[in-house]
């Protein structure tokens, strides 16, 4: 059994300092019956905690990390960067690099504002959405997670999901009100909702790939039509893509599916690690935002040089094959998964998009949030435990997705499917 003793120590303190002795609910580990594990250092695709046991990490902070951690290139970078000051709130070059490289990548975005998270790129890209369209209602999806702002804290994914906390007390009714729900995939409900709605329907907000109820892929024609409806109603398509965005593929998911949305929300991948959050779309819309128009939306460290360097050194590094190489392990490890299940008898789905893949122990095809809700969370929570004890690091909850970078090696995949065998194999029915 694995020593988890100094973790236990660090939580013990900071469960005094820290609601729930964190700073985000998904490092909890609640859902899986144990308490946080606390890290110490990472290189590559392992990382090393703070009682010494090494895992394989497909959790990467979270979606960040693509090369894997502490790579060299973004390293160096930062230590070049960081000699010269750390902040100035003034503009730098660095940030004419990231967005020129982001403008060039991301087929919607011509112009692009640099945020300092997730959560603030989707806040501020419904604010220019309502004030650019003069419409106050946004139509997002049942279990997606478009990060923490009131209006899009509605049947929540990810850690709200997985505390079954989906529509938080402290969001004003009021602002409630102006989000409607409608179950991922299914267009019919979008059409109904827009029958009902659609003058006052400012945006939809979509993941293009679901990656906070695990992950779910859209089905054939389904960014398609949802940018057709949109397109017809005068509503703004606002695909979020602060998961997918340079994950999914080198053009981020829009290039991969070949949908372009009105606006796309960016971060994880594009700061490599460091705070960034990005928005960006058509100019005529884009230029709506102060101080070029009237839409205010500021940031004292936004575009900061530290966290623009490591997002340029980061997506500099890959190229389209890099991805073909990820997605050929995914393969691989998916099939080793499903592997195991039949030689154990587990039920079993999997989803891919890109480097980005979801697991569920059900039978069903995971589609939308109500199907993901029918994997086995005892399972999960079983496999999960005997996963860490292997060495292999998940993300702790049934509703969240896994990842890989360029760092993991056809060793790390063969090594994890020899976990999840022995895992599977102590399942307890
Ligand atoms: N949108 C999506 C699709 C996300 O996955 C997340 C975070 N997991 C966010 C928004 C919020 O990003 P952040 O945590 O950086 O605020």
């Amino acid at each position: 059994m694995k020593n988890f003793k100094q973790s236990m120590d660090v939580y013990k303190e900071a469960v005094d300092l820290m609601p729930g002795g964190v700073n985000s609910p998904v490092r909890a580990f609640k859902s899986v019956g144990m308490n946080p594990i606390v890290m110490e250092s990472g290189k590559g695709s392992k990382i090393i905690d703070v009682d010494g046991n090494e895992y394989i990490d497909y959790v990467l902070s979270w979606g960040p990390l693509i090369l894997g951690h502490a790579d060299e290139r973004v390293v160096e970078k930062l230590k070049e960067t960081i000699e010269k000051g750390t902040s100035f709130g003034a503009s730098t070059k660095f940030e004419n690099e990231l967005a020129k490289l982001v403008i060039n990548r991301v087929p919607s975005i011509e112009m692009v504002r640099m945020v300092n998270s997730g959560t603030e790129a989707t806040m501020s890209a419904i604010r220019l959405a309502r004030g650019y369209t003069g419409r106050d209602i946004i139509l997002k999806f049942e279990g997606s997670y478009h990060g923490h702002g009131d209006s899009l804290l509605i049947k929540a994914g990810s850690g709200v999901a997985t505390l079954g906390l989906p529509d938080s007390p402290g969001v004003p009714k009021s602002v409630a009100s102006n989000t409607i729900t409608v179950p991922y995939n299914d267009i019919e409900s979008v059409r109904v909702a827009f029958e009902k709605y659609g003058e006052n329907i400012a945006a939809v907000i979509a993941e293009p790939v679901c990656g906070n109820m695990g992950v779910i892929p859209p089905q054939q024609n389904f960014l398609q039509e949802l940018r057709k409806v949109t397109e017809e109603n005068g509503t703004l398509l606002i695909f979020d893509e602060v998961m997918t965005g340079f994950r999914v593929g080198y053009y981020s998911a829009q290039g991969h599916f070949d949908v372009v949305p009105d606006l796309t929300c960016l971060g994880k991948v594009i700061g490599g690690g460091l705070p960034v959050g990005a928005f960006g779309g058509k100019r005529e819309i884009m230029e709506q935002i102060a101080p070029a128009g009237p839409i205010y939306q500021a940031g004292t460290l936004s575009g900061n040089p530290l966290a623009m360097s490591a997002g340029y050194e980061t997506l500099s590094a890959l190229n389209e094959a890099s991805y073909e190489e990820i997605n050929k392990k995914i393969d691989r490890l998916m099939e080793g998964y499903k592997e195991a299940a039949k030689e154990y008898d587990i039920p079993l789905h999997v989803n891919r998009a890109g480097s980005m893949f979801g697991v569920f122990f059900t039978n069903e095809p995971v589609i939308n949030f109500e199907t993901a809700k029918t994997s086995n969370l005892d399972y999960f929570s079983q496999y999960y435990r005997a996963m860490i004890e292997e060495g292999v690091f998940l993300p702790p909850s049934q509703f969240e997705g896994l990842f890989l970078s360029t760092a993991h090696t056809d060793e790390d995949i063969e090594k994890t499917i020899q976990a999840v065998r022995k895992a599977f194999a102590k399942i307890e029915k």
